[in-house]
């Protein structure tokens, strides 16, 4: 096993996650965020481990500028985590839409730039971020070698029936149009870790993912294989999230874009930003610490919120038990995922059929990797924390 560290790094519009990761230990060295880059109030925040979490508020008038500050934080004398940069040996940038050109992850040369620009037309919102953030470290940083991995090659492995859209054929082969799936990182990373814990090969087994957090979505892994997801063109599409709506009937767009006077894009950003439990619970909260709580209270706008949300996790295990004609273990993962028992006991209660028993002694714990099922169970289900940061590391230390 290589020893070097690897700093990833995910590139935001305005914001920048990174860590600094140890390819032998595995052990993050460093962590923190840029926020606000180019906005007013810019601030980075700065955790060495074992060490004082700092928060500086200094103007960041651009990508390049947040990154000369996190390798300058690294570097400290007295707060820094190495001593030149010579000791970061690789840069793992989280890159969000590969489109048909990136089943895999890869080591980044001017020609996959290139191809990853050619994407922009498919995540307009991110893609561009993520490659200022590359250009940015290429920079600063001229000799490190670079790897970008993707939110979409993990599912690129779908079949044709799966991620082709009903629509005229030709807009498959003249724009690309068809289901690409995301956090495939994430996807990828808790169905390998889900064979590990049930001592199986992954290769004979039949999993699904259900990655809860902000964003959402569930997939179907089928003898290591990605078979299908529910996120589609964009991340919109599947589950219904913390705003995004999820799936829809498309001709609501009209109907509202008449009832509001409003454009489709006006509309398109109330199914984004306005939709999902914020906008079911009534602009209540997205945050489903607040929802359980309300829920508890008796509040029925929580009540119809979590119960629509659990509804369709269930509704698309029930999908992807079919498309794999059954199912072995299923996982719950990110914020939601590993951390709401409520929201696991919510779902399986939709699960009889598959013979799950949920063992409500483990269903408590949050965070941490466990089989949430009695040993009887007919189906096995599983916490498993995500560690996309993690994955990209050894994703990176893999293509060295
Ligand atoms: P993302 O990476 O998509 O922003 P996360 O995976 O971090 O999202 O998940 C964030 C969500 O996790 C929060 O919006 C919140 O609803 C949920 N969450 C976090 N902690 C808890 C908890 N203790 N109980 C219930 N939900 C939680």
């Amino acid at each position: 096993m290589k020893d070097i560290n690897v700093l990833v790094i995910n590139c935001g519009s305005s914001s920048l996650k990174f860590q600094l990761i140890n390819s032998k230990s595995e052990a993050v060295i460093a962590k923190g965020l840029c926020e606000r880059i180019g906005i007013e109030g810019s601030q980075m925040t700065y955790a060495p481990a074992g060490g004082e979490k700092t928060e500086t508020v200094t103007p960041m008038k651009d990508h390049t500028e947040a990154i000369r500050l996190v390798l300058g934080a690294l570097t400290d004398k007295e707060n820094g985590v190495v001593n030149s940069l010579d000791e970061i040996g690789a840069v793992g940038h989280r890159l969000v839409h590969g489109g048909e050109n990136f089943a895999s992850s890869t080591l980044i040369t001017d020609e996959v730039l290139k191809a990853i620009e050619e994407c922009n037309d498919l995540a307009p919102l991110h893609n561009p971020a993520n490659l200022i953030g590359i250009s940015a470290c290429k920079e600063l940083m001229p000799n490190t070698p670079m790897a970008g991995v993707f939110d979409t090659a993990f599912h690129q492995t779908m079949p044709e029936e799966a991620y082709l859209y009903g629509l005229p054929y030709h807009y498959y082969e003249d724009y690309k149009v068809r289901r690409y799936g995301f956090h495939g990182t994430s996807h990828s990373y808790v169905s390998a870790r889900a064979a590990d814990i049930v001592g199986k090969k992954y290769e004979d087994l039949k999993i699904i993912v259900c990655h809860l957090g902000n964003g959402a979505s569930v997939s179907a892994v089928k003898n290591g294989k990605c078979v299908d997801t529910s996120m589609g063109l964009t991340p919109l599409e599947g589950l219904i999230m913390g705003t995004r709506s999820g799936d829809i009937d498309p001709a609501i767009i009209e109907f509202l874009c008449n009832k509001e006077n409003k454009s489709v894009q006006e509309i398109m950003s109330v199914l984004n930003k306005k939709s999902g439990v914020f906008g079911l619970s009534g602009d209540f909260s997205s945050d489903f610490r607040d929802l359980e709580k309300a829920y508890r209270a008796g509040e029925a706008f929580a009540q119809r919120t979590m119960k629509a949300f659990a509804y369709r996790v269930a509704k698309y295990i029930g999908a992807y038990t079919a498309a794999m004609n059954g199912v072995d273990v299923i996982c719950f993962t990110a914020g939601i995922g590993e951390n709401s028992p409520f929201i696991r006991t919510m779902v399986c209660s939709y699960l009889g059929y598959l013979g799950i028993e949920l063992d409500e002694e483990a269903n408590v714990k949050r965070g941490e990797e466990v089989e949430i099922t009695t040993p009887g169970s007919g189906t096995k289900v599983l916490v498993v924390p995500t560690n996309e940061e993690l994955a990209i590391a050894r994703e990176t230390v893999a293509l060295l």
